[in-house]
């Protein structure tokens, strides 16, 4: 079976809402026909969103969108909590159906598990992999050094690539979670686009 069927099949097993889409417009389209335009909405940070244009497409559209990205706000990764919608992606989608991330303030993660009414991640097929194990291990060697990069922290991965499970203090990986399955109180809705998206 296709890999990213196969992925859709097994998010829908473990209890999430998952789609596959053959382009990010179609995408777009769907996510926009889900979200009722009077719905309050905060992103969460990811390249993947980045590279979509989402939050500027959403403001044009009349969405009250909140993204620390974009607004600067004082204490506003708080403030976004009681937001009734959350969009953003994750580091890695195993085949059986779980999502794994791994973040420094947690504030992404934390907005994964509880709190939204509805949670949104949006992926590339290139956050697919195999099992737990291929997912820490893309999280070590691919999403962890390149957000060191693009935030110019100095940690090791920057130099060496890969990661040393290093105890720098500007070190990003601080919490890491895994959604075995739907969490009780948050319709989590997974969107997989064809192609490469984020990292
Ligand atoms: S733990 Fe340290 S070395 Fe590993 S990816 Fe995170 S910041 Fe880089």
């Amino acid at each position: 079976m296709d890999r990213l069927l196969k992925t859709e099949e097994s998010l829908r097993k473990n209890g999430f809402d998952a789609d596959a889409f053959e382009s990010a417009d179609a995408c777009v389209a769907e996510l926009l026909r889900k979200i009722p335009v009077d719905a309050t909405v905060a992103f969460g940070g990811s390249m993947t969103l980045k590279e979509m244009g989402l939050y500027e497409l959403m403001k044009e559209k009349g969405y009250d969108v909140k993204w620390h990205w974009a607004d600067k706000e004082d204490n506003l990764l708080k403030k976004v909590q009681e937001r009734k919608v959350y969009i953003t992606s994750s580091n890695a989608i195993t085949e059986d159906g779980k999502l794994v991330n791994m973040d420094g303030n947690a504030n992404r993660v934390a907005s994964m598990l509880f709190g939204h009414e509805d949670v949104y991640v949006i992926c590339g097929e290139n956050k697919i992999v195999e099992n737990l194990d291929a997912a820490f291990e893309r999280i070590r060697k691919v999403a962890g050094p390149m957000n060191a990069k693009r935030l110019h922290v100095n940690t090791p991965c920057v130099h060496t690539g890969v990661c040393s499970d290093c105890d720098s203090p500007d070190r990003i990986c601080n919490a890491e979670t895994i959604l075995h399955k739907k969490p009780g109180m948050t319709n989590v809705h997974i969107m997989i686009l064809k192609g490469t998206f984020g990292y």
